[in-house]
C-alpha cells in the first residue's frame, strides 16, 4: 500500500531523512523504532503529506504523492489516517460530533449515515456511551481512543501512529493499544511509532530500526529483538 524509494528530507541544512527505502503491503503492521531525533515522526509526517519533501518518491495506494497537487493531497489524506501523541480532539464538539466531522465535511455523508457509522465506531474502541459527551470529561486514554475512531471514520487504507500512549498515565496505556491490537487483528494496515516494544513484538509484522535519518535495521520481531544485527540497534536495545 505504501512505496516509499530513496526519499530524502531536510529542515534547512539538517538532512533529517537521508535515502529512505520501505515498502508497506496491504494489512501489514510494521511498528518504527530508534532515538528521539532519528526521523520517526518526520518519515509519518511526509506519508501523511503533511511534510514535503525533497528527494524521492512515495505511494500511497498505487498513487504516487504530488506535493503541488491539492486534489491529489486532499486524496492523500483521506486515504492515511493518523493519530499523534496529543489527542487533538475539538473541544467544542462533543464526541460524536468530532467523529463525524470529517465524514460530513470531506466525504458529504448525510448526517443520519455519519451518525449511525460514528456510533458504530464508538463501540468497537469500547465507547458507545460516550457519544454525547464533552471531551473534556474523559480520562487520556478515552480521549485517545476517540481520537481512533475519528481517524477511521474516514475509513483509511493505512494507519499512522505517532507515540499514541506517550501522553498517557502508565495505566491507561493498556486500554489504547488493546484497541490498536484489535485493528491490526482486523487486517487494518498499520506503520506505528512506539516505544512500548512488548506491544511491538507482540503484533508487529516487521520492525523497522531508524537511527540518523535512514533504515538501519529491519526484521521480524524475533530478528531485532532476539538477534539483532548492528551495534546501533544492540545498543538501543540494551
Ligand atoms: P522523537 O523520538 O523525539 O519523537 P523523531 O525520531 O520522531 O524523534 P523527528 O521529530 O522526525 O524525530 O525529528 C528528526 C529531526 O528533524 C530532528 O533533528 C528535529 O530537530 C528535526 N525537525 C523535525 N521537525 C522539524 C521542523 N519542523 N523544523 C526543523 N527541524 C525539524
Ligand atoms: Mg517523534
Amino acid at each position: 500500500v505504501v512505496d516509499i524509494q530513496g526519499l530524502h528530507k531536510r529542515f534547512g541544512d539538517n538532512e533529517v531523512l537521508k535515502g529512505i527505502d520501505l515498502q508497506i503491503k496491504r494489512q501489514e503492521v510494521v511498528c518504527i523504532l530508534g532515538k528521539s531525533g532519528s526521523g520517526k515522526s518526520t518519515l509519518l509526517r511526509c506519508i501523511n503529506g503533511l511534510e514535503s519533501f525533497e528527494e524521492g518518491t512515495l505511494t500511497v495506494d498505487g498513487q504516487a504523492i504530488k506535493q503541488h497537487d491539492p486534489a491529489a493531497m486532499r486524496d492523500l489524506r483521506q486515504n492515511v489516517g493518523m493519530i499523534f501523541q496529543s489527542f487533538n480532539l475539538f473541544p467544542h464538539l462533543t464526541v460524536g460530533r468530532n467523529i463525524m466531522l470529517a465524514p460530513s465535511l470531506v466525504k458529504k455523508m448525510p448526517k443520519e449515515v455519519a451518525e449511525r457509522a460514528a456510533r458504530t465506531l464508538l463501540k468497537r474502541v469500547g465507547l458507545e456511551e460516550k457519544f454525547d459527551t464533552w471531551p473534556d470529561n474523559l480520562s487520556g486514554g478515552q480521549q485517545q481512543r476517540v481520537a481512533i475512531a475519528r481517524a477511521l471514520a474516514m475509513t483509511p487504507e493505512v494507519l499512522l501512529c505517532d507515540e499514541i500512549t506517550s501522553a498517557l498515565d502508565p495505566e491507561l496505556v493498556g486500554e489504547v493499544l488493546q484497541v490498536i491490537e484489535a485493528l491490526a487483528t482486523e487486517g487494518m494496515t498499520i506503520i506505528m511509532v512506539t516505544h512500548e516494544m512488548n506491544f511491538a513484538r507482540k503484533v508487529s509484522d516487521r520492525i523497522v530500526f531508524m537511527h540518523q535519518g535512514k533504515v538501519h535495521e529491519t526484521g521480524t520481531p524475533e530478528e531485532i529483538f532476539d538477534n539483532p544485527q548492528t551495534p546501533e540497534l544492540k545498543q538501543f536495545l540494551a
